[in-house]
């Protein structure tokens, strides 16, 4: 092995670590939060994992902390037995912005001596660059389970929610379906803005395209986050926009559903 190449060494540029996380991913995992995003989703509740922690970028946010591959495996084996049922998850932030890292962890991971480690990866896809599968290879071959955020099913919604085109997204999605990548897809639902009948429907239709989605997660916007905007001294864009109640979240949940079944009964 060339010196430098050790997959155990690789570093990526770590947020927080959340130790038994119930949210992400099946079972009780080890979550890892990774730094840095470049969208900028007006929900966002963690404006602290926007910045990529490089020195003179100018970034907003913290600037994370280095952790290799060998430690992450090792804060998973600290509490191997919790996590029976569970596994390890990144996310961020965007964990496809450190591609390399996550493919070395991931691959590490299902390699483990201790058994095998069940993978999730909680991306947006923002950073995936279709045009260069092979950055993606690794990490994509070893992931087991993908949480895909859907933010918005129209082009110019999608800007205005998140401050990019949602592009990089559907090609994501695209490739996990090629690789027959179980998705469970994330969509966050906030007044006024998300809760539109048209919107839940245009999400149902753009679900319905990918055989390989298994769940679907409605969320409720919340408020949680707007400490964090308070701290970092930046505006918080939702200002005034009221929480949504769970409930109503699982009521749009099921048209969301509707109009999948719908268009996938109209593809045959
Ligand atoms: S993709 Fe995730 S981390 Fe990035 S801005 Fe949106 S909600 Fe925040």
């Amino acid at each position: 092995m060339a010196p430098g190449s050790d997959p155990l060494a690789i570093c990526g540029r770590v947020h927080s670590v959340e130790t038994f996380g119930t949210v992400d991913g099946p079972g009780t995992r080890l979550v890892v939060f990774l730094q840095g995003c470049p969208m900028r989703c007006a929900f966002c509740h963690n404006p602290d994992t926007w910045g990529f922690g490089r020195a003179g970028a100018g970034d907003a946010g913290g600037p994370g902390r280095d952790m290799s591959v060998a430690e992450v495996l090792e804060a998973f084996e600290r509490n191997r037995p919790f996590y029976r049922t569970g596994g390890i998850t990144l996310t961020g932030g965007e964990p496809l912005a450190q591609p390399d890292f996550v493919g070395a962890l991931f691959e590490a991971a299902h390699a483990s001596p201790a058994g095998r480690i069940h993978t999730c990866l909680d991306t947006s896809g923002a950073t995936f660059d279709p045009a260069r599968p092979e950055r993606f290879e690794r990490a994509l071959a070893n992931t087991d389970l993908a949480l895909l955020d859907i933010k918005h099913s129209d082009p110019a919604g999608h800007v205005e929610l998140c401050g990019m085109e949602g592009e990089r997204t559907l090609a994501l999605a695209v490739e996990l379906c090629r690789r027959r990548i179980p998705v469970i897809v994330r969509h966050v639902v906030v007044p006024g803005i998300t809760d539109a009948r048209e919107e839940l429907e245009g999400v149902g239709r753009l679900i319905a395209r990918w055989d390989n989605v298994v769940g679907l997660d409605v969320l409720p916007y919340h408020t949680m986050g707007v400490a964090k905007y308070e701290r970092l001294g930046i505006p918080y864009p939702l200002a005034g926009v009221e929480p949504m109640d769970a409930s109503r979240a699982r009521e749009l949940r099921s048209t969301i559903l509707a109009a999948r079944e719908r268009a996938r009964a109209a593809r045959g």
